[in-house]
């Protein structure tokens, strides 16, 4: 179908279904959803009658997005919405609190979804953000991709913040993860 090779792994996508039901998520927010893979897995561990809002930049894969949702019978569950999460994140304000959110959209964004989640994430909610490890590439301190500097600050930022207590899932691309007080 044309889209990048870029969903989450099998064994991420589990813990992400794990994560939300163990955090008993009824409103959950993905930002970026390619072709629905990660929101199919996030929409099967919520809690009966809960609802997954999904963010998505590209109306093509949003198309195959819906598609695989509507497969996956997930209709009445997940919302998916269509453009720049920076500008449709002001309105899902008035939706919030949210108890789970995971992040796997464009890196140089994530500082700014992290400063947004810490303002709509419930108490004791839970954040999830993809590509922690950019695959070892975090580790490298001389790193100009701006891509690898912004997730190296957001994982400084995730595990630095007080109002935070923060881990990492290392499976697959790493998942950084944060609960908040
Ligand atoms: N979570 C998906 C993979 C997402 S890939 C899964 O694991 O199945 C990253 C997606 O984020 C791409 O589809 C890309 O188009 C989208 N994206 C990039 N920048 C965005 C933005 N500013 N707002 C919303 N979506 C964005
Ligand atoms: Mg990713």
């Amino acid at each position: 179908r044309g889209l990048p090779a870029i969903s989450v792994r099998p064994e991420e996508g589990r813990f992400l279904q794990f994560l939300a039901a163990a955090c008993g998520a009824r409103l959950a927010l993905e930002i970026g959803t390619l072709g629905g893979y990660s929101g199919v897995c996030i929409a099967r561990g919520l809690a009966p009658g809960g609802r997954l809002i999904t963010l998505e930049l590209e109306p093509a894969h949003a198309a195959v997005a819906r598609e695989h949702f509507t497969l996956a019978g997930l209709d009445p569950v997940v919302e998916l919405r269509v453009g720049d999460a920076h500008s449709l994140l002001p309105d899902l304000a008035r939706i919030g609190p949210f108890d789970f959110i995971f992040i796997d959209a464009e890196k140089e964004g994530y500082l700014a979804y992290l400063d947004w989640s810490l303002d709509n994430l419930r108490p004791g909610g839970l954040l999830a953000a993809h590509n922690a490890f950019r695959r070892g590439a975090v580790l490298e301190l001389d790193a100009d991709d701006p891509r690898v500097v912004a997730t190296q600050r957001f994982n400084q930022s995730l595990a630095q913040d007080p109002r935070l207590i923060s881990s990492v899932f290392p499976g697959g691309d790493g998942i950084a993860l944060a609960v908040l007080r």
